[in-house]
C-alpha cells in the first residue's frame, strides 16, 4: 500500500507515524514544500494542551481533544518531551458573563474533562495569585508543551520506520482516479499512490482547488499577535488564564500562557492576516488578501462579527488597549511589562454564507482525504486526527 501526506506540520506528522507504526509494509511519503518540518501553524501556536472545556458535545474537535490529549501525554512520556500540566483558569470578572461561563462548565462536564473544579474569587488566588475575578474553572490537567518539537519527534518515528520525507517538494495539484492517484510536484516531479491524505495546513483550500475539489469552504488567514512579559515579572502568571470566550466565534480570547520555555505570552488577537504566511507586521501578499476579501463569505462574516472585529481592530493598533484586555484578569499587569512576540497566523475556514467553521472537516474523493478545517485544538488533537484519518482512508 502506497501512502503519500502533503504537508509536513503535526497533522502530516502524527499520520506518517501512525500509518508506518500500523500498517506492515505501507510506504509511507511525506512532501512538505518547505525545507523544514513544523515551519507553520505548529510552531506559531499557543502551545497549549486542551483538556476539552469549549467543544460541543458530540463534535469531532470534542471526541478527538480529549483522546488527543491523552495519547499526546502519553508520547510526550515516552519521548522524553517537556510537558507540564501546569492547569488552566478560566476567569470570570462581571455578572454579565455568568450565564456563559455556567454553559461552558456544563459543556466541559459534558465533554469529560478531568478534575475540572469551580472556584470563587479567593480560591483563584491560590492557583494564580496576581490573578482577579468572580469565579474561575479549574482544569488541572490542561497543559503546555512545545508542538514543533513533538511533530518533529512524530517524523523521526516514522522515518526510522521506513517513510521518507520529501522537504522542499511542494506539491502542484493531486489527481484522484478511481483506484489510484497521482500527486504532482512543482518542481516537475510526480509520485503514485494508492491512498493520499492531504494536511495543507493554510493552503488546504488552495491545493483542493487547483485538484478539482470544491473552493468552498474557503480560507480566510487570521493573524494572532501575541506580547510577552518580561522575563523578571514572568512571575505574574503561573500557569494558563483564560477568559470566557464569546460562544459565536472559534476564537477563545487573548491570554495569558506561561509557554514550556518559561516566557509568558498574551494573545493572540484576531484580525484578517495580510498574507497566509507573513509573520513579520505589515506582510502583505495581494493574492491572500484578494482571495479572503473576494469570497462572498467574507463580507458576510465581517458585517455579522462587525463590533468584535472593530475590538480587534483597536487592539492590533495600540499595545495599552491590547494590554487592557489582559489586565481584567491580571491588574498588576502593565504595557511597560511587556514586548513584542511573534505572531502565528491561523488557517480559519469561512463557509459561502459567512459563517466560521467551527469543528475540525474533513473530505474525500476516492482515494483522496481533504483535511479542509483543522485549527485550535488540532495541535493537540493530532495523534487522535490521525486515527480518524487512517481509518476515514480505509487503512485500518
Ligand atoms: C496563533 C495560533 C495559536 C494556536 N494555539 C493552539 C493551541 O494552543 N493548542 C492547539 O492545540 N492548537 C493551537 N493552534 C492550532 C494548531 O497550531 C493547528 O491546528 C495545527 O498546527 C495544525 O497542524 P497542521 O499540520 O494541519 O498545519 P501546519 O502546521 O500549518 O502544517 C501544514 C504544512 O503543510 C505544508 N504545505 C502546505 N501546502 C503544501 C503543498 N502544496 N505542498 C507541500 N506542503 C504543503 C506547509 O508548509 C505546512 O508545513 C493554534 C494556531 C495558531 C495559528
Amino acid at each position: 500500500m502506497r501512502v503519500a501526506i502533503i504537508g509536513g506540520g503535526i497533522l502530516g506528522a502524527a499520520t506518517a507515524r501512525l500509518i508506518t507504526s500500523q500498517i506492515p509494509g505501507a510506504e509511507v511519503q511525506v512532501f512538505e514544500k518547505e525545507p523544514d518540518l513544523a515551519r507553520h501553524q505548529t510552531s506559531h501556536s499557543s502551545g497549549v494542551v486542551h483538556a476539552g472545556l469549549y467543544y460541543t458535545p458530540g463534535s469531532l474537535k470534542a471526541r478527538l481533544c480529549v483522546r488527543g490529549m491523552s495519547l499526546l501525554r502519553d508520547f510526550c512520556r515516552a519521548h522524553s518531551i517537556r510537558y507540564d500540566a501546569c492547569g488552566k483558569l478560566v476567569i470570570a470578572t462581571e455578572v454579565g458573563e455568568m450565564p456563559r461561563f455556567e454553559a461552558l462548565e456544563q459543556r466541559a462536564r459534558a465533554n469529560g474533562v478531568p478534575g475540572l473544579r469551580r472556584l470563587d474569587g479567593s480560591e483563584l488566588r491560590s492557583v494564580e495569585p496576581h490573578a482577579q475575578g468572580l469565579a474561575a474553572l479549574h482544569s488541572p490537567a490542561t497543559a503546555i508543551v512545545d508542538f514543533a518539537e513533538v511533530a518533529r519527534a512524530m517524523a523521526a518515528d516514522a522515518t526510522a520506520a521506513g517513510a521518507s520525507i520529501h522537504l522542499g517538494r511542494e506539491v502542484a495539484r493531486v489527481d484522484g482516479g478511481r483506484g489510484a492517484a497521482r500527486i504532482e510536484l512543482v518542481d516537475g516531479g510526480g509520485a503514485g499512490a494508492d491512498r493520499v491524505i492531504v494536511c495543507a495546513g493554510l493552503h488546504a483550500d488552495r491545493l483542493a482547488r487547483r485538484s478539482g475539489q470544491p473552493a468552498e469552504p474557503r480560507i480566510v488567514p487570521f493573524r494572532g499577535e501575541y506580547w510577552q512579559l518580561r522575563p523578571e515579572r514572568s512571575e505574574l502568571v503561573r500557569g494558563l488564564i483564560y477568559p470566557v470566550p464569546d460562544p459565536a466565534l472559534p476564537f477563545l480570547g487573548i491570554h495569558l500562557t506561561r509557554t514550556i520555555n518559561g516566557s509568558v505570552m498574551i494573545g493572540p488577537s484576531a484580525i484578517l492576516g495580510g498574507a497566509r504566511e507573513g509573520y513579520r507586521r505589515g506582510s502583505f501578499v495581494a493574492r491572500d488578501v484578494w482571495d479572503a476579501v473576494a469570497w462572498p463569505g467574507a463580507p458576510r462574516l465581517f458585517r455579522r462579527h462587525w463590533r468584535a472585529g472593530l475590538g480587534e481592530i483597536v487592539r492590533a493598533a495600540s499595545k495599552r488597549a491590547f494590554i487592557r484586555e489582559a489586565q481584567r484578569y491580571v491588574p498588576e499587569l502593565e504595557p511597560d511589562d511587556t514586548v513584542r512576540a511573534v505572531a502565528g497566523i491561523r488557517a480559519q475556514t469561512v463557509d459561502r454564507d459567512g459563517s466560521l467553521v467551527d469543528d475540525f472537516r474533513l473530505a474525500s474523493n476516492g482515494p483522496v482525504l481533504w483535511v479542509r478545517n483543522a485549527p485550535s485544538p488540532a495541535a493537540t488533537s493530532s495523534l487522535a486526527i490521525a486515527e480518524e484519518l487512517v481509518e476515514r482512508a480505509g487503512l485500518s
